[in-house]
């Protein structure tokens, strides 16, 4: 057995033979950049997420910095996150000339804790990116009140949650403006590099389309200062293709999930359920105590992990200017230390998994 993270050649096994006939029609085309497909893509994407407008962008990094760029943030202002995510979603923060404010996440759903966003907030404070981690949604409807008593902006990171649902809503579309990122490994994956900003305000929208493409709505008339960050023809075509799998692909993750959470011994720690939200499963993370033997131990018997997030935000190098001490994200700094994902893909088979399933029993010394 060899059971890899993900196995994105033997996906496209999956849909190869659509996604070449798509990207030679782009080939034949002439048009490259922000074209035909990459319209109809917006189109469809927004429907499929339930916002008025959605702006391709060349990856979900730069859609997060054009989120904070079209508010207006930089210089001089906060901004609330999480200590417990992809670096990008801190960094961006740091790159508008902004600071970021960390705030620790709840224990069982790894999203930030919103009992503890007001403590953070200050009279600098402009935004909160709100990241869905893993594909579990975060608790909208308080970060949104919260939000709203403080008059900020809120910006979905929603780069691993595409398809999640918080109480009937696809995320993304829920705060002023959501960021998606479609690198090869995500839930929504293209051949290269990718990213997307949807929102429902016509102004916002416009902002983000003319800062995508060096402030300019007319060409070689600009009107301020952006940058390049243009969603390519070939890549649009891909998502457009992919695109009609999503579903399909999100609900074999759910199976997959739902079959760990029944299946695996007792953990310190399972994905949590709950019934006003939807977890897409980008990643399937458990806690153990003894996390270094277990690797050593699935390693041996052929099957990958991975620890998703090692380090918390805080405690990198990158971030030693804003002087956090470890012990400051007690949640945060806990997870990093016992959290483990497990294979979860589109072809994982039942029997791959069942054999995962029961190595994991047999290091927990259950009998099969
Ligand atoms: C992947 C990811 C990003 C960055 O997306 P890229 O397309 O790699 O730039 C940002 N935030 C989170 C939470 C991510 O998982």
């Amino acid at each position: 057995m060899n059971i890899p993270l993900i196995d994105l050649k033997k996906e496209y096994g999956l849909y190869g033979k659509n996604i070449e006939k798509a990207v030679i029609e782009v080939l034949q085309s002439g048009s490259y950049i922000l074209g035909n497909k990459v319209e109809q893509f917006e189109k469809e994407i927004a429907n499929y997420l339930g916002v008025k407008y959605a702006a391709g962008v060349a990856n979900g990094t730069d859609a997060l910095l054009l989120a904070l760029a079209a508010l207006g943030i930089g210089e001089g202002d906060e901004v609330i996150t999480t200590p417990f995510t992809f670096f990008a979603t801190a960094e961006v923060i740091a790159k508008v000339g902004a600071k970021p404010v960390f705030v620790d996440i709840e224990p069982d759903t790894y999203n930030i804790d919103v009992n503890k966003i007001e403590k953070a907030i200050t009279d600098k404070t402009k935004a909160i990116i709100v990241v869905h981690l893993f594909g579990m949604a975060a608790e909208m409807d308080k970060i949104m009140e919260i939000a709203s008593a403080h008059q900020l902006k809120v910006i979905e990171d929603a780069c691993q949650a595409i398809g999640t649902e918080y109480k009937g809503k696809r995320v993304g579309g829920i705060g002023d403006i959501g960021c998606f990122s479609f690198f090869p490994t995500k839930n929504l994956g293209a051949f290269g590099d990718g990213g997307l900003v949807v929102t429902n305000d016509p102004d916002l929208y416009k902002k983000i389309c003319q800062l995508r493409n060096h402030g300019s709505e007319e060409r070689y008339i600009h009107d301020f200062i952006g940058m390049n960050s243009r969603l390519d023809e070939i890549q649009a075509a891909i998502l457009i293709e992919k695109l009609k799998l999503l579903d399909m692909f999100l609900f074999k993750r759910i199976i997959v999930a739902n079959t760990y959470t029944q299946e695996l011994p007792n953990m310190k720690k399972k994905p949590p359920q709950y019934t006003d939200r939807t977890h897409t499963y980008h990643q399937y993370c458990i806690e153990v105590d003894d996390r270094e033997q277990l690797i050593g131990f699935l390693k041996e018997k052929g099957i990958a992990t991975g620890i998703y997030y090692p380090v918390p935000l805080h405690l990198q190098k990158a971030f030693d200017y804003l002087q956090y001490r470890q012990g400051d994200f007690p949640v945060a700094e806990n997870a990093a230390k016992h959290i483990l994902a497990l294979p979860i893909n589109p072809t994982l088979t039942v029997s791959e998994q069942e054999y995962i399933i029961k190595t994991m029993k047999d290091f927990a010394g259950v009998s099969p």
